[in-house]
């Protein structure tokens, strides 16, 4: 096979697809960064329903889907506050299938894949012993990913520098690029570490969506607190995949100003229940 040939194939596959897209709306805390995707929504979401229904046949198969009924009510009651908020940053979320699960597992690990496919670990509701609050903080970051489309997004950068391989592979004969791509969509949401734009572009639409919704969004502080408390004795599996930096607590600082006045409104007009 012609080496030259197989370089430019890739090429032309990759800039028939590659396309600069907004995802969200800036919201109050402002996130306008463009992004360069390889690969479409559709596709990417239909993968990660794949998967999800995967995962939720084999908890629920090994008896630890959905175990508590108080812990699921707990958090489907969080997740449906926060899910009409959405629409602040992209029309579509609205209607996408949302779907919240508690799994029964020790480890604090919680994750919202492409579309709307939510899983939060027992593990982390009761060792940060989570407030409402702070669960909110949690749930609304992951969202942040899944509105941002971060994995639809890390996914076209790794097929940048795979590209070559993939199509040459696929020439060969090798099988298809999108042979597992569900796969990929899972491990890229659970398994690899986010990079500090994504990480920060998430704490903000998270922390904006938990104040919409009537949540104390300095509860988005004191969780990351807790995470790093718990970091010395049993580094939480949340924290591989959502690293830590230095800036992380004062950016935070200074986008709960901007969405404190969103909160208040959102208390005042009774969309919090009473006496959390
Ligand atoms: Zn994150």
């Amino acid at each position: 096979m012609n080496r030259k040939l197989i370089v430019l194939a890739a090429c032309a596959a990759l800039s028939a697809g590659c396309e600069t897209v907004d995802t969200t709306k800036a919201g109050a805390v402002g996130v306008e960064r463009h992004q360069r995707m390889a690969l479409s929504s559709a596709q990417v979401n239909a993968e990660a329903q794949k998967a999800y229904a995967q995962m939720m046949a084999e908890a629920q198969k090994k008896g630890v889907l959905d175990r508590d009924a108080a812990q699921v009510a707990r958090i489907k009651t969080i997740v449906g506050r926060l899910i009409p908020q959405t629409t602040a940053f992209r029309d579509d979320a609205a209607k996408w299938p949302w779907e919240a699960h508690v799994i029964t597992l020790d480890e604090v690990n919680a994750w919202c894949m492409p579309g709307g496919k939510m899983a939060v670990y027992t593990g982390l509701i009761n060792k940060l012993q989570a407030t409402d609050d702070e669960l909110a903080a949690v749930m609304g970051h992951e969202i942040g990913h899944a509105l941002r489309e971060h994995t639809r997004e890390q996914m076209s950068q790794q097929m940048g520098t795979q590209a070559a391989i993939g199509v040459a592979g696929a020439l060969f004969g090798l099988g298809d690029v999108g042979q597992n791509v569900a796969g990929m969509v899972a491990n890229v949401t659970m398994e690899l570490p986010k990079s500090r734009t994504h990480e920060t572009e998430a704490d903000r639409i998270g922390v904006e969506l938990a104040a919409r919704a009537g949540y104390n969004p300095q509860a988005a502080i004191s969780l990351w607190q807790k995470m790093e408390k718990l970091a010395g004795s049993q580094p939480p599996k949340w924290l591989s995949t959502h690293p830590p930096h230095a800036d992380r607590i004062a950016d935070l600082q200074n986008q709960v100003q901007k969405v404190m006045p969103l909160y208040q409104q959102a208390r005042a007009g009774g969309t919090a229940s009473a006496g959390k």
